[in-house]
């Protein structure tokens, strides 16, 4: 089956968040505090879970990601991504990680059928990596990435949420990284999703990220794999690894856009800044697989056209990216 939205677009692509909980508070996503917990009656289980990525993957998608919070913080997800794997007509699960687990927690997710990993990172330097995650520690994180490859795993992605003042000096350093290391680098757009006094200072775009690249080396494009999502991808000639741009904010992927998200409480979105969104649980307490079918449907129908976020103008409620997923 294919899923065609009324724009065009082909849907195949499933963000599923399995948990708001972190053990990181990147300033960028979390608030200091943290967020208040859903309780336990409030999270999907993972048999509901199950259920709503089997309906999703018989209606036409083909890729699931794996998202929180952190996904990795949750109590049994191993033994979930290995039902999740074995779900017929899926054809890719990757998952989302902050990596800080991933040293004791890369095989086992190679053994249950995750294909890949993305791995977010912001900076390379251990005292900014602090700042950024609010108490996180780097070493953890490049051993993570490293015992990931030694599991099996291709060499992890790398997201790096580029902010002015922040992190924006290490442009260059991940760029050239890509040339030693096979990990594709993906510079994000920092997005103002808790509107914080001043949050325009973070704003780099897409554009003059890759200006601060060519300005040191060439780059080439690069075929986009079949699922790789909207970013703009490149490689400095003879590189090992990729450098992507996924230009959020700035750009319009929109046009590009595949995908849709279901949140660990069973909210579904089409689009990540949009204030709309359908409350699965009448259709997984009990379950209704028809019910679902058809209020998945209904998404995927009412997938706007584009957002309306800018550097200026932007009025969505504040959301916190933990409860989404990014
Ligand atoms: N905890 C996992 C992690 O950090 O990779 C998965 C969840 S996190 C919400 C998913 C992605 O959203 C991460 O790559 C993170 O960098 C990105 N993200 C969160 N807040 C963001 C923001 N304000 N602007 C841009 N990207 C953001
Ligand atoms: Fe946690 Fe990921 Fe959000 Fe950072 S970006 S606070 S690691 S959920």
């Amino acid at each position: 089956m294919t899923l065609v939205d009324p724009h065009g677009r082909k849907i195949n692509y499933l963000r599923l968040s399995v948990t708001d909980r972190c053990n990181m508070r990147c300033l960028y996503c979390m608030p200091k505090e943290g967020i208040i917990k859903k309780t336990q009656e409030a999270l999907l289980t993972y048999e509901e879970l199950l259920l709503i990525a089997q309906t999703a993957v018989a209606m036409g998608i083909e890729k699931i990601r794996i998202t929180g919070g952190e996904p990795l913080v949750r109590r049994g997800i191993v033994d979930f991504l290995a039902r999740l794997s074995t779900i017929p007509g899926l054809r890719h699960l990757a998952l989302t990680t902050n990596g800080l687990l991933l040293t004791e927690m890369a095989a086992d997710l190679y053994k249950a059928g995750v294909q890949r990993l993305n791995v977010s990172l912001d900076s390379l330097q251990p005292v900014t990596f602090s700042e950024i995650t609010r108490g996180g520690d780097l070493g953890s994180v490049l051993a993570g990435l490293k015992t990931a490859e030694l599991a099996g795993f291709p060499p992890p992605k790398i997201n790096v949420v580029v902010m002015r003042g922040i992190n924006d000096t290490e442009v260059i350093n991940f760029a050239e990284m890509t040339r030693e290391y096979g990990n594709p680098v993906r510079f994000i757009e920092y997005m103002p999703v808790i509107k914080e006094k001043g949050w325009q200072r973070y704003c780099i775009s897409g554009d003059e990220i890759l200006q601060r690249i060519t300005a040191k080396y060439p780059l080439e494009p690069v075929d986009k794999g079949a699922y790789s999502g909207p970013s703009r991808d490149f490689r400095i000639p003879g590189a090992r690894g990729s450098i992507g741009i996924i230009t959020a904010v700035s750009g319009h992927f929109c046009s590009e856009c595949n995908r849709i998200r279901v949140t660990s409480t069973g909210q579904a979105k089409g689009c990540l800044f949009s204030d709309t969104k359908t409350d699965l649980i009448p259709w997984l307490r009990p379950p209704d697989r028809k019910g679902l079918t058809q209020k998945l449907q209904s998404i995927v129908s009412g997938k706007p056209e584009r957002h309306d976020i800018s550097e200026d103008g932007y009025t969505h409620t504040n959301f916190k990216m933990s409860q989404i997923g990014g």
